[in-house]
Order: C-alpha cells, then structure tokens, then sequence
C-alpha cells in the first residue's frame, strides 16, 4: 500500500531507532532525562526562544499554548479553518474554557483589517480578547505557507490590540523548506510557538512548545495537569532529536513530489491545488467512492470534504510511489469515477 493519507503514517528508520536504542534516560518529571532536556534546548534554539517543553502531540502543545496565554472566559482568536478549532476535540473549551471566534482569510492568512474588524473594546458585556493563533503552514487550505510579511503584520495588529499570539507550526519546518526563511523568523513574533517532530520529520512521537523561559516554566505545569508529564521519555524523545537535527532539509524532496504528484494529477485530468508544501488537495468529484476505487488500486489518501481529497508526501513516500499513485487515480478518472 502506498499510503498518502497524512505524513503522521511513517515508521522510524533504523538510524533513528538506534538513537532510540542508545538514548541515556532519567525521570523526566524530576527533570532529570538528560535527552528530553537536549531536545528541549534544541528545539528552543532552532525557533531562537528561551526554553521549549516535550510533550506527547501538537495538540497538547497547541493547547498548553492555548492555556498559559488565556485565562478562563476568554475570547481566543483564529482561522475559521484553524487546526487548533476544528480538529482538537473541542480542547480551548475543554481545557481552557475560552470561546474561540472564527476569523475569514484566504488560505488560513487573516489580514490585519479582519482581526481589527473583530476587535471588541472594553466594556462589561464583552468577553476579553487574550490571545491571537496563527497556523503555519496552513493544513486545511494544503499546507500553504502563510507569508512572513503577512504573518508579520497580523502580530503587529494583534500587538496593538493587546493579544498575546500562540503559532501552530505543526509543519513549521515545511515553511522553512519550502522558502528557505528560518522558522525562527516566524517564531520571533510569536509569544509560544507548537512544532511537531511526528509529521513529516518522522518521529513516531512528540512535539514541543518554545516560548520564554517563565511562559514555559507554566506550561510545565500545565502539561502535568493534563497527564502530558511523562518519566524515561528519552526513548522517545531521541527519535524526536534525530528528527529535528537530520531530518528538516530533506522536507524539500517531499514538496518535490508533491508538485510531481499535483501535476500527474492535473495531467490525468483532476482539479488540483498546486501545493507549496507536501500536501495535496484534489477535486474528485465523489471522495468516498474516489477513495475506495483507489486503495483498490492500492493507494490510500483521506477525504478534505465530500468532493475534496488530501494526499501527503513524506519520508516514506518515493518517486515510484508517486507514479503509482498518479497511474492508480488516472486509472479511476478513466473509468469515470471521478464523475
Ligand atoms: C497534526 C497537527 C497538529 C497536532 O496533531 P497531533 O496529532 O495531536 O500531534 C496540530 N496542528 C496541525 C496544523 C496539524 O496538522
């Protein structure tokens, strides 16, 4: 099976489970895994912060960002489309008991007259504002980068309007790559940045939350609040070292196949979003009888919608997976159903 439905699906490598196998472990509540501490300060230093903290998923991280920027009653901002919203289980009010306002923006940008539109001045009857979160890259709109101008001058409005930002950057390193910008600069405008080592870098687990030292200090405590403090996690979070110190240049070769993918696609007659990154959106016509028609041919990929579906490159996918892949879906648009 070529399986392109999320680059979450890819196994470690023998190098990354040797580092796995070798990693020198402690008790990591107490603070004494010295690989999670390594991570931790890598981590931190790549997004130039004081301090990052390990966690289990980005949804923990998005939602101790969440949690130490707001307090309860709160109106957080975001995308419409945002990750942190739609596809955390409902967290921000599980969580943090804030209520999240959903902002328009094309390809998960919001533009500074939006976030000023939304504003709410100070009056009795009004939720207080806290706390602005950006995504980068954008998942539901197919992994677009969100422009550092762009991003830039959103922070800046946010600034004005006394809102700390929280910046989802599960795939922070694909914008990176694809741009050749260091994440950091995107980081330098945020107050917590969440990245992801489980996505396209590889690991099997973990991601991270940098921001200052004193924000991360709280957000160590949250993290134990919701089970996320863990013992011997060096085990773990060697994979998560490996990932960041070997893995984010060749996030190019992904975007790489991912353009050759979306043009195999278009050439084989589809509706595609050309992709900045690794993901792939395709109009389908049918996405669920698209879908089995395709793993028949041995390909799986997810519905975006009941039109709409995403493909992922990732380390495990080659170039002759994507001929494959392109070859299996030609195969179903001859045959018409892709309606
Ligand atoms: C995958 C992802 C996350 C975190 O997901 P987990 O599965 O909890 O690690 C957060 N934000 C975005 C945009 C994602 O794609």
């Amino acid at each position: 099976m070529i399986d392109l439905r999320s680059d979450t699906v890819t196994r470690p490598t023998p190098q990354m489970r040797r580092a796995m196998f070798e990693a020198e472990v402690g008790d990591d509540v107490y603070g004494e895994d010295p690989t999670v501490r390594r991570l931790e300060e890598y981590v931190a230093g790549l997004l130039g912060k004081e301090d990052a903290v390990y966690a289990p998923s980005g949804t923990m991280t998005n939602q101790i960002g969440v949690y130490v920027n707001t307090s309860r009653g709160d109106e957080v901002l975001v995308h419409q489309d945002a990750h942190v919203f739609n596809y955390e289980a409902g967290a921000p009010a599980l969580v943090s008991s804030v209520q999240v306002r959903q902002l328009p923006g094309e390809g998960g940008v919001i533009s500074p007259e939006t976030l000023r539109a939304a504003a709410r001045p100070e009056n009795v009857h009004f939720p207080r504002q806290s706390l602005l979160c950006l995504e980068n890259t954008h998942n539901a709109s197919g992994g677009r980068v969100y422009p550092l101008d762009a991003f830039a001058s959103v922070c800046e409005e946010a600034r004005g309007l006394g809102l700390r930002v929280h910046l989802d950057g599960a795939r922070l390193f694909n914008a990176q790559a694809a741009t050749g910008i260091p994440a950091r600069e995107w980081a330098a405008l945020c107050d917590t940045v969440s990245v992801c080592s489980s996505k396209g870098l590889g690991a099997p687990v973990g991601s991270l939350l940098a921001g200052d030292a004193g924000t991360i200090a709280e957000a160590r405590r949250a993290r134990k609040a919701l089970g996320g403090g863990m013992r011997q996690a060096g085990v773990i979070a060697a994979a998560s070292l490996y990932a960041f110190e070997h893995n984010i240049d060749r996030l190019a070769e992904d975007h790489e196949r991912a353009a050759r993918l979306a043009r195999g696609l278009s050439s084989a007659g589809y509706e595609v979003v050309p992709p900045e990154t690794n993901i792939v959106l395709v109009e389908v016509g049918d996405a669920p009888r698209f879908l089995e028609a395709l793993a028949a041919r041995g390909v799986l990929a997810t519905p975006r919608n009941s039109s709409t579906v995403r493909m992922c490159t990732h380390l495990d996918v080659s170039d002759e997976d994507v001929e494959r892949a392109v070859e299996a879906a030609a195969g179903i648009a001859r045959f018409g159903v892709a309606g």
